[in-house]
């Protein structure tokens, strides 16, 4: 069945990236169509934090906080030790204030306290991390009714549960349209230009073990299952970005399903978030990083060489009730209620019985413990370097959380040129196909590190920035973005 409409645009993907780049483009004049596999739009915006940073803002200023674009610049390349795509990580930064400018515009419920430095991942020099108060539903709250108006209108045409299953190519190789399914039968939709903004591949462990080649315990949004990157595979687009993966460090394991975690009962590991009282062992019980390393960019290089990137916290009752609470929201008492019948909490009388409940080698673990103390109780340095060294692990029951290196984003992605169109292996670009958002990977904007907000604002900023250029004219590249949207460089 062929959808005889021809959009200058169809926007695969409603989610962060996808919807302000259906805007643009609508504004730009373009017949716009969206597509929408799951039956809501948002995408990751359900789940993520939502943080953006941006330097340069009327927020800073505000604030009288001194900072621009080549500092942001030079923050990303110096946590990333320069791994990230520099071209587009420049013109990300470049539009990140008009960005955050924009939201605050349309009435944004930024937090109160952005913005701020952020130590969830490795810090910025100025701050310049800003979120809503309901997380990445926040930045929904204001891109839904934008929508809403352009649909009303007639500007954009948006189809929920609507999954794009193929990219329709004409004899040389240039991309005409999709195939969507549909209850009625596939549809062929035909397209001047069409953008992949799909999300990543985080949620779907067999496309995940392919391209990243690491163990997946995920809390990446459901929908985050690869599709733009196997479809532009179909048409011979590239890979980008293999190696560059990090896990994000520490996070219990799903109560029932083992490739998932749960993102809500996050264990607290970020040593200026709460001084560690607890020793990190690996499966054979060996600690592997000082507990208190303030940098959480070498902790979680620090785990990528433990096996299976699981570790466990060991600590004792002593800890459980005096230190800040182990995971996010439980009380001491939660952790008391929880041990024994949660997966990965586990308690014992003895260090020997943990370590077989948890399955950690029972003899390193005692070995470790008893190493621990002594060199405390008797004043000598710790071997790992570790300072804050509150009080011995002795006093039962013992208690053992079970972390895993945990996935909220994927790494590789879409290879695409410095206008986001998307690359061959030999570097020749698909005409007529163009990417943005986290279908690029982590990679193209963080590079082998985390840097905060730096998949949220490019997925915003340069999706506006694409739907713009993508007007009538489609993709003609003399085609610029209006003069609010573009870059200076
Ligand atoms: C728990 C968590 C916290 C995070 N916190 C932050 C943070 O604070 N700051 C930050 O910068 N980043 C953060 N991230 C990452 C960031 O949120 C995402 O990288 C970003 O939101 C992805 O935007 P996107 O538009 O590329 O994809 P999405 O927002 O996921 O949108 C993709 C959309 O495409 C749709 N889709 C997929 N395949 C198809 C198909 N075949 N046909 C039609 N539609 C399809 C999906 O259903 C989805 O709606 C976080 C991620 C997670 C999981």
């Amino acid at each position: 069945m062929t959808d005889r409409r021809r959009y200058d645009v169809v926007v695969v993907g409603a989610g962060t990236a996808g919807i302000p780049c259906a805007l643009e483009a609508a504004t730009a004049g373009a017949r716009v169509l969206l597509l929408e596999k799951d039956g809501r739009v948002g995408g990751t915006l359900h789940t993520s934090g939502g943080h953006l940073s941006a330097a340069g803002t009327r927020r800073q200023a505000a604030q009288s906080i001194q900072d621009d674009s080549d500092l942001h610049l030079a923050d990303v390349r110096r946590i990333s030790h320069g791994s990230a795509r520099d071209d587009l990580v420049r013109r990300a930064v470049e539009l990140a204030p008009v960005t955050v400018d924009w939201l605050d515009d349309l009435g944004f419920d930024f937090a109160p306290e952005t913005p701020r430095l952020v130590y969830g991942h490795e810090p910025y020099s100025a701050p310049r991390t800003y979120y809503g108060r309901d997380g990445g539903l926040s930045i929904l709250h204001v891109l839904e009714p934008l929508l809403r108006d352009a649909v009303a209108r007639g500007d954009v045409e948006l189809r929920t549960a609507t999954p794009v299953t193929g990219l329709r190519s004409d004899g040389e190789g240039r991309v005409v349209g999709v195939t969507v399914w549909s209850r009625d039968g596939d549809q062929d939709v035909d397209a001047g230009a069409v953008v992949l903004a799909t999300g990543g591949f985080a949620a779907d462990p067999d496309v995940f073990a392919e391209i990243e080649g690491v163990p997946l315990v995920s809390a990446a949004h459901p929908t985050s299952t690869g599709d733009g990157l196997l479809l532009a595979r179909t048409v011979g687009g590239a890979v980008a970005g293999r190696g560059t993966y990090l896990p994000t460090f520490g996070g219990l394991p799903h109560p029932t399903t083992p490739t998932r975690a749960q993102w809500s009962d996050r264990p607290l590991l970020i040593a200026t978030e709460r001084p560690p009282w607890e020793v990190y062992v690996d499966r054979a019980g060996r600690r592997f990083v000082a507990e208190d390393e303030p940098s959480i960019d070498q902790k979680e290089r620090a785990l990528v060489a433990v096996p299976d990137m699981t570790f466990w916290t060991v600590f004792d009752d002593r800890a459980r009730r005096e230190s800040v609470p182990m995971v996010l929201g439980w009380s001491p008492a939660d952790l008391a209620a929880r041990a024994g019948r949660r997966a990965g909490v586990h308690t014992a009388d003895d260090l020997e019985s943990l370590a077989r409940l948890a399955g950690i080698d029972p003899t390193g673990l005692l070995g470790t413990v008893r190493d621990y103390n002594a060199a405390l109780t008797d004043g000598r340095p710790d071997p790992t370097g570790r300072q804050h060294r509150p009080a011995p692990i002795a006093e039962p029951p013992y208690f053992a959380l079970e972390n895993h290196g945990i996935t909220l984003i994927s790494f590789a992605g879409v290879d695409v040129d410095a206008d986001l169109a998307v690359r061959r292996t030999d570097g020749s670009v698909v005409p007529g196909l163009f990417a943005v958002g986290e279908v690029l990977g982590a990679g193209a904007s963080c590079g082998n590190s985390f840097c905060g907000g730096m998949m949220v604002t490019p997925a915003i900023g340069l999706g506006r920035w694409l739907g713009a250029r993508l007007g009538p004219g489609l993709a003609d590249r003399s085609l610029r973005a209006p003069e609010s949207l573009n870059s200076p460089s």
